[in-house]
């Protein structure tokens, strides 16, 4: 058989003469012979094995330039190396998946990253009328509200602090709301950490921590200790977390009333906190949020010493800002004795005008 013309050999193979073309200039599969006259090129039939091993590796977007080299190399290498680009099409593609779901997620307005809500916050912590140091923290952006309670001692201030400084990182990462969660359980365990290495020989200082970190209209909630967080939603005011308290197991057991509880004498001792146990184990909730909900984070030294119906009526004060509600709040802990640190965020999601 004689040598074939880039046509006849462009059909046979499956590639197109104009891509026959661009393979000679690429020294990727050079004719066997050139017309002097025509200039055409002319391919022998043996040809055809390795040009539709090109089309087909073509065929699974392999650039050309590994093409080449592909196409060189022994049947079991071959299969290898292809094994291997395919392996790295894959991760490259889960890798553009999850940026594109975001895309999709920000333009659509499910928003990990563009808000479709907009937050209003204010903040207060006050040392009290008794306590002469504050072992309270407290946090509030776009983004996260934070409230730790470091126990009393050395460290303890530090505590609250590291904790709420761990989770600041979280506020400028881009991640899709599903992995909100996760990114919080790990900033806690690196929080835990670096609260452990403030301990002496003597002392393990210890904080509690509640946070919410908002992706757009998704809330990620994270709570270990017996800081808490509610949510006033169409009037009604929801506890979103359960105490980590050795009062609060009893009550759960039955064993201790709430009214029991409020005046046990180991009511502040925590079985869930950073820099106690082997590990700390945080609750973990996603939540979404509306337009309307105002969240609140407080310490101890309020929600122990308020009662719980003057907190609502504080925060469901009609028209009060989150300025407003805060003072409130703080004017009852006063009036309550404050005998703690008490630390309060309130955050209004509103609509985006
Ligand atoms: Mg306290």
């Amino acid at each position: 058989m004689g040598l074939l013309t880039i046509g006849a050999f462009a059909r046979a193979c499956g590639l197109t003469a104009k891509a026959l073309r661009l393979y000679d200039e690429m020294g990727l599969l050079p004719p066997a012979a050139v017309d002097p006259e025509s200039g055409y090129r002319l391919y022998e039939p043996a040809q055809l094995d390795r040009a539709r091993l090109i089309a087909r590796l073509r065929g699974i977007g392999m650039p050309l330039a590994e093409i080449r080299d592909v196409s060189r190399m022994e049947p079991a290498a071959a299969a290898e190396a292809i094994g291997a680009y395919w392996r790295q099409v894959t991760a490259d593609a889960a890798v553009r998946g999850r940026l594109a779901s975001l895309l999709v997620d920000d333009l659509s307005g499910r928003g990990s990253t563009m808000t479709n809500l907009t937050i209003r916050h204010a903040v207060r912590c006050d040392a009290g009328t008794v306590r002469d140091t504050n072992e309270d923290a407290v946090y509030a952006s776009d983004r996260l509200l934070a409230v730790a309670d470091g126990m009393r001692g050395p460290g303890g201030a530090a505590a609250s602090t590291a904790a709420i400084d761990a989770l600041r990182p979280l506020e400028l990462a881009q991640a899709p709301a599903t992995d909100l969660l996760a990114m919080l359980a790990d900033a806690v365990a690196r929080a835990d950490s670096v609260v452990r290495e403030g301990a002496t020989a003597e002392h393990q200082p210890v904080t509690t921590l509640t946070a919410i970190l908002r992706a757009g209209s998704r809330l990620a909630l994270v709570h270990v200790g017996d800081t808490r967080a509610y949510l006033l939603r169409g009037g009604d005011l929801v506890q979103l977390t359960q105490d980590h308290t050795y009062v609060q197991s009893l009550i759960d057991r039955g064993t201790l009333s709430h009214a029991q509880a409020a005046v046990h004498p180991q009511r502040p001792l925590l079985v869930r906190a950073l820099g106690t146990g082997d590990h700390v184990e945080a609750d973990l909730a996603l939540r979404t949020g509306l337009a309307g909900d105002r969240y609140l984070l407080c310490s101890d030294g309020l929600s122990a010493y308020v009662d719980r119906a003057d907190i609502e009526a504080a925060l469901a004060e009609p028209g009060g800002a989150p300025e407003q509600a805060v003072q409130r709040l703080i004017e009852l802990a006063y009036a309550a004795g404050a005998p703690d640190n008490v630390a309060c965020v309130v955050a209004d999601l509103g609509p985006v005008s």
